[in-house]
């Protein structure tokens, strides 16, 4: 299949309009016309090649909405024009423990990216949802509930699920104190996602004007970082620390703040941690774990409770050809909270 999308070519040059082909439909594919496409943090990395593993060209984007365009015969879950989604995986072993529990992020033979890594059967490079089509394995594409916007729902499917799994494997809810460091794209829906689930939640961020943004979002108060004050007085005061700051930080500030068995987890950052105090753990076995996306179960569990309680991602919708822009201003943290790309904008690209 023909199609078209965005890609860079290199780590310095603008990405521009790059025609290319999606594989024929393999017996269990869906082929999927793309609506939306969520900007996340990890497109910017992989276009700027930050990690040293980009292949070019590289078209990138794992927030995807579509609609169903065609399926393989062996593809009987969805039909022509229901709508979809897909995240960041498009395939994996199928057989390993973690996939037979629909936790493919945890694949024993690693999972295959939606962009950058390799196809399992042909090797080529996966390209992304900055494109007006992409063909999936059926598995991984994920049902989009009635009553979710889907203009509105493409960053649940990274920035969501990565906060929404650890919501789910550390139990938030009714009585927790959850906190959540850091108000990005992954900070705002962890906010969300744990006010949803019943949970007290609190933002812990260095900047005072954060503070309305927070409560509107849904927590119920805002903790100053740098304020040694009001962090000594929140000594032991939460359950679950939710750390999205996606640079390198230190952690010794927050973990006194953990009560008796509670657990910061990292979910925003990769790299190492300038510094690593061992007492505050020893003292009130304190846990440090982390955690990446969700798998499809976690995901579809998501998108469900999504439509379920009213909740969606704030976003600023923008047209493919301000790429550029959108990825100058998430370096200045100048959105609120999602960039979301218009997939009809590709229409003018001739
Ligand atoms: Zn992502
Ligand atoms: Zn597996």
């Amino acid at each position: 299949m023909k199609t078209i999308g965005y890609a860079a070519h290199d780590a310095h040059t603008p990405m521009v309009p790059y025609g290319f082909d999606r594989r024929a439909l393999r017996p269990d594919d869906v082929a999927i016309e793309i609506l939306y496409c969520g900007v996340c943090h990890t497109d910017l990395h992989a276009v700027r090649n930050d990690f040293g593993m980009t292949a070019y060209p590289c078209v990138p984007g794992h927030e995807i909405i579509g609609r169903v365009l065609e399926t393989g015969p062996e593809a009987g879950r969805y039909r022509a024009g229901e709508l979809v989604a897909v995240g960041t995986m498009v395939d994996s072993c199928g057989h390993c423990d973690q996939c037979a529990q629909h936790a493919e992020q945890r694949c024993r033979e690693w999972a295959t990216v939606t962009y950058g890594g390799p196809d399992r059967i042909t090797g080529e490079i996966t390209q992304g949802g900055y494109s007006r089509h992409i063909v999936v394995r059926e598995r991984f594409v994920l049902a989009l509930p009635d009553g979710l916007d889907p203009a509105r729902a493409a960053p649940l499917l990274c920035a969501g699920v990565s906060t929404w799994s650890p919501l789910r494997a550390w139990n938030a809810g009714p009585g927790s104190r959850v906190a959540v460091i850091g108000l990005g794209g992954l900070g705002h829906m962890a906010v969300k996602l744990a006010a949803g689930l019943g949970a007290e939640v609190t933002v812990i961020s260095r900047s005072p004007g954060k503070e309305a943004d927070a409560l509107a979002l849904g927590a119920r108060a805002m903790l100053l970082s740098s304020d040694p004050a009001a962090m000594a007085a929140a000594a032991n005061s939460f359950d679950l620390i939710l750390d999205t700051v996606p640079v390198a930080h230190e952690l010794a500030p927050y973990m006194p703040l953990l009560e008796v068995d509670g657990t910061l987890v990292i979910v925003g950052f990769v790299g190492p941690f300038p510094d690593f105090q061992a007492f505050p753990l020893v003292a009130g076995r304190r846990r440090v774990s982390g955690s990446a996306v969700g798998g499809t179960a976690e995901t579809q569990e998501l998108l469900d409770f999504c439509a379920a309680h009213g909740i969606l991602p704030d976003c600023e919708m923008i047209a493919i050809q301000a790429i550029g822009e959108a990825f100058a201003r998430m370096e200045q943290a100048d959105v609120r909270y999602r960039f979301v790309i218009d997939m009809a904008s590709l229409e003018s690209v001739a």
